[in-house]
């Protein structure tokens, strides 16, 4: 069985998605997102909806601790309910970050008008969701958030 699986596709990985602040509150949205993910193939392996702290938030986007906007993303995370998401599936980082779009929403309305931030994401920042961005930082993301 895990040979057919090999030869059908990509490996099997997991990813971290969440659905962010300027979605996770509108359940008409939050549930088109999940028939997104569903209808790409992926799986929802694990779901949690809860609220972030500032700490969490700088602790998980450490990587733009330095960048002029990180104060603001900081903000806008812990500003409201967030659904975090563990999604399985044949090359789930990659085919999650393809569904999702480019980071910002005006561009993604440009270049992939059917994607998750161009039809829910309002800007560069408030882009309804989250991808990891690889394998190796999946993982990060994934022990991070689902202690
Ligand atoms: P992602 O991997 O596509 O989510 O993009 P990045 O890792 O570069 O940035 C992380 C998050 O920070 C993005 O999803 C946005 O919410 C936010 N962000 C990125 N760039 C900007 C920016 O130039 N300005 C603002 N205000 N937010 C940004
Ligand atoms: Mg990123």
């Amino acid at each position: 069985v895990a040979r057919v699986c090999v030869l059908r596709g990509g490996a099997t990985e997991r990813t971290f998605a969440m659905l962010k602040p300027d979605v996770a509150k509108d359940s008409a949205t939050v549930n088109g997102i999940k028939a997104m993910i569903d209808g790409a193939g992926l799986t929802i392996e694990r779901e949690e909806r809860c609220r972030l702290s500032r700490r969490q938030c700088e602790t998980f986007y450490a990587e733009h601790a330095e960048r002029s906007f990180f104060p603001d993303l900081v903000r806008f995370m812990s500003s409201g309910p967030v659904i975090k998401l563990e999604l399985s599936g044949s090359d789930a980082v990659k085919r999650w970050r393809t569904l999702l779009g480019p980071t910002n929403s005006a561009v993604a309305r440009e270049k992939a008008p059917k994607s998750v931030r161009a039809l829910f994401g309002t800007d560069q920042q408030r882009n309804a969701a989250h991808g990891s961005d690889g394998v190796e930082s999946a993982k990060r993301e994934l022990s991070l958030m689902f202690k």
